[in-house]
This record gives C-alpha cells, sequence and structure tokens, in this order.
C-alpha cells in the first residue's frame, strides 16, 4: 500500500466516521458495528465488551500473532456535545478548507482511529510477529468510563499487551505523564423555613458557601506547597468546583444545595487523603450546623449532608524508561517527553500493568471546539509513524532493539 493511497483511505474512512453522532450520551453501538464489519472484511475478529444497558460497547480487535507483548493503539470513539456551539458548517458532515479537516471528533479523536483502520491492509501484507491491538472505547469525555471494561477484559483473558499508544492529540509529541482526577458530589440538605425568621430553618446554601471557602483555602495550600520540581503546569494538584445548584426562591430558606467539586492530582500525591481531609470538615464543620435549628431542643437529624465520590481517573505515571515510551523514541527518533494536566486513558492501562503514553496527531487546542479541525499534516506524520511501527512489529523480537 503507498502511503498516498493510505492518506486517501484515512481521510475517507474519517468522513465516514465522523458522519455517525457519537456524543457520550448517544448510544455508539452503529459505528461499532461500521468499524466490525471493516474489520471482518480483512478477516478480523472483533471482541465487544458493553455497558450494563447494553446501549454502548468498546471494540478490542488483533492484527497478528495471538500471543503476549503486542502494541495497543488506543483510541475513544465518543465526542463531546455541540450543543451551543457555533459552527459554520453542520458538525457531522466532515469538511475541507486547505489543508485541514473539519467536524466534531476529527481531533479528538477519530483522526488517529480512522488511521489506524487505514492502516490494516499494511499490517496484514507485513506479516507481524508482535501484535498490533485496536481498542476502541465509549464514555471517554465522560470520566474514562467505558474502558475500564475494556481493560478488564483484557487483563483477565487476554495475553497481556506491552505497550499502549493512546493517540489523543499531542502534535505527535510523547506525552509520558498526566494528572489523575476525582470527581464528588456534596448534597446538602438543610431545614426550610420562611426566611422571615431564620431561627426556624438552616440554610443549605450558607452551608455549602462554607465547603467553597474551604475548598479555595485548600486550593491555595496545594499552590503554596507545591513542589519545586513538579514537571506539570500547573505544578500541583488544583481544586475542580464546576456546579453548584441550591435553592427555590428568595423567601424560602434552602433546604437543598449540591455542590460538584473534586480534584486533579499529581502523580504522587494522595487524592484520597486530600479527599478525606474535605470530608472531615464536612462531618465537622457543617453537619452540625445544619442540624442545629434555633427553634428545636434537639439535632435535626434529617438535615446533613452526603458525599459521594463518583469516579477516579489514575494519574499516567511518567517513565521515561517503560517500553511504550522507549518505543516511540525509538520509531520516532524525539528524545524527549512532557506532562499534561488532563486526564486520558492511558493512566488506566498502566495501572493494570500495561506501559502507556499518549501520542497522536492534531492539537488538543482543537478538542471539544466549534470547527473543530484536524491539519492534513499531522495524519501524514502520523500515518509516517504507523508504518515505522509495522515494520518494527515485523521484526524478530522487536523490543529486543531498545531494552536491555
Ligand atoms: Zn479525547
Amino acid at each position: 500500500m503507498k502511503k498516498n493511497d493510505a492518506l486517501q483511505t484515512a481521510i475517507s474512512i474519517l468522513a465516514e466516521i465522523t458522519a455517525f453522532d457519537t456524543t457520550s450520551r448517544e448510544s455508539n453501538l452503529k459505528l461499532i458495528e461500521h468499524i466490525q464489519s471493516y474489520l471482518d472484511n480483512f478477516g478480523i475478529e472483533s471482541r465487544l465488551t458493553h455497558n450494563d444497558t447494553g446501549t454502548k460497547a468498546n471494540l478490542w480487535a488483533t492484527v497478528g500473532p495471538d500471543i503476549a507483548g503486542g502494541v495497543v493503539l488506543s483510541g475513544h470513539i465518543d465526542v463531546v456535545p455541540v450543543d451551543g456551539q457555533n459552527w459554520s458548517r453542520p458538525p457531522f458532515t466532515m469538511w475541507q478548507s486547505d489543508d485541514k479537516l473539519f467536524g466534531r471528533g476529527v481531533v479528538d479523536m477519530k483522526g488517529f482511529v480512522a488511521i489506524a483502520l487505514a492502516l490494516v491492509p499494511q499490517m496484514l501484507q507485513q506479516n507481524l510477529k508482535t501484535p498490533i491491538h485496536f481498542a476502541f472505547s465509549y464514555d471517554e469525555e465522560v470520566g474514562c468510563v467505558g474502558v475500564r471494561g475494556l481493560i478488564n477484559d483484557v487483563a483477565d483473558n487476554l495475553p497481556l499487551p506491552r505497550a499502549v499508544i493512546v493517540g489523543e492529540p499531542t502534535s505527535m509529541k510523547i506525552i509520558g505523564g498526566h494528572k489523575g482526577s476525582r470527581s464528588l458530589e456534596t448534597i446538602i440538605r438543610g431545614v426550610p423555613a420562611h426566611s422571615s425568621d431564620p431561627r426556624l430553618g438552616s440554610n443549605s446554601i450558607m452551608a455549602a458557601a462554607r465547603l467553597v471557602s474551604y475548598l479555595e483555602a485548600l486550593q491555595q495550600e496545594l499552590a503554596d506547597n507545591a513542589d519545586a520540581n513538579c514537571p506539570f503546569d500547573p505544578p500541583y494538584t488544583t481544586i475542580d468546583l464546576g456546579q453548584i445548584k441550591g435553592g427555590t426562591a428568595n423567601n424560602i430558606i434552602p433546604e437543598f444545595t449540591t455542590v460538584s467539586w473534586g480534584m486533579r492530582i499529581v502523580p504522587g500525591d494522595d487524592g484520597e487523603a486530600i479527599e478525606n481531609r474535605v470530608r472531615d470538615f464536612i462531618a465537622q464543620e457543617i453537619d452540625p450546623l445544619l442540624k442545629n435549628v434555633d427553634a428545636f431542643d434537639q439535632p435535626v437529624e434529617i438535615a446533613g449532608t452526603q458525599t459521594t465520590l463518583y469516579n477516579v481517573v489514575p494519574p499516567l505515571v511518567p517513565d521515561t524508561h517503560s517500553d511504550a515510551e522507549q518505543l516511540i523514541r525509538h520509531l520516532t527518533g524525539l528524545n524527549n517527553s512532557g506532562v499534561v494536566s488532563f486526564g486520558t486513558e492511558a493512566g488506566l492501562f498502566q495501572q493494570a500493568g500495561m506501559s502507556a503514553v499518549v501520542f497522536g496527531p492534531g492539537s488538543i487546542e482543537q478538542a471539544h471546539q466549534p470547527d473543530e479541525y484536524i491539519e492534513i499534516d499531522q495524519i501524514k506524520t502520523c500515518i509516517d509513524f504507523v508504518y515505522q511501527l509495522i515494520d518494527w512489529a515485523a521484526g524478530e523480537n522487536p523490543f529486543d532493539l531498545f531494552i536491555e
């Protein structure tokens, strides 16, 4: 397969898969079936892992021998919503202008998926000795949710791959580390009453304000204690405080307020310990306040708080000597790697025992934006890289080339 044909194939596959609206809230099964039948035409079997309701699936497939030690090309096929964004054309119909391709998901990250699929004929032609796997996931954009089922399936049932390339847009630079995250929600329940007499109730919004102030002070403390050698930007664990909802009217002491909060944790910081500090503060400083209403002799037991941890994304711990990073350095000649502050699926692969890096075409700056685009030049660069990967995977014991 000539490289120029590969480029044209990748672009036409990208146009096809962009046309499936796989916003995270939608089912992705039509696109999964589309990819499955594409692979099927080459005699490649797909392995699916579904969500609980069966409306979404991850796809795993292997080109080459069914053995351990392979390389995974990993990408999520869900996209962020276009709601409220000002697009100059319909976002799910890819268009080209100059040397750029536009459409929702083209850079984050269906472009990488299209490249992987376009090079299947090349992989088959080369008779791989080291397998190349595809891992395409759902619900990445809502907290790296879907890929967990795929990773569990691989770890429990399949020969374990050795290196994972998560093709999020990094402008084809190696990202060896990222922050982790924890997402929480605190529901604060006060005692409703008429606003004219605050002694009759307890105000959940005022209680929420205490939590907000505590989180703000905690943020400052984390910033003040930043490690001067921390490679991340910002170089410390940061607090998320993204949503607050409470109250019904100005003349009612509000019964319920919900605060969504969390943190983005630098590798090495103990996110659970930080979470527990906040939980302790809530238990000691907010719960009693809600229950103690002037007008009542007894504490109002129904008032109080409930804090739920609903998502944890592990960090990708930088490891310049990992198989994944050494592989890409070997193939590309790149001799350094960076870190980013957003989470990806790479940390989950690493946690499951597979070395992982983030390395993919296009810029993160265009991700999630209206008129999202990817430069065709980036697609070319990534195709060149996958060609090199294929040549490498066709050799005998190719990891020996760079692992002492
Ligand atoms: Zn992404």
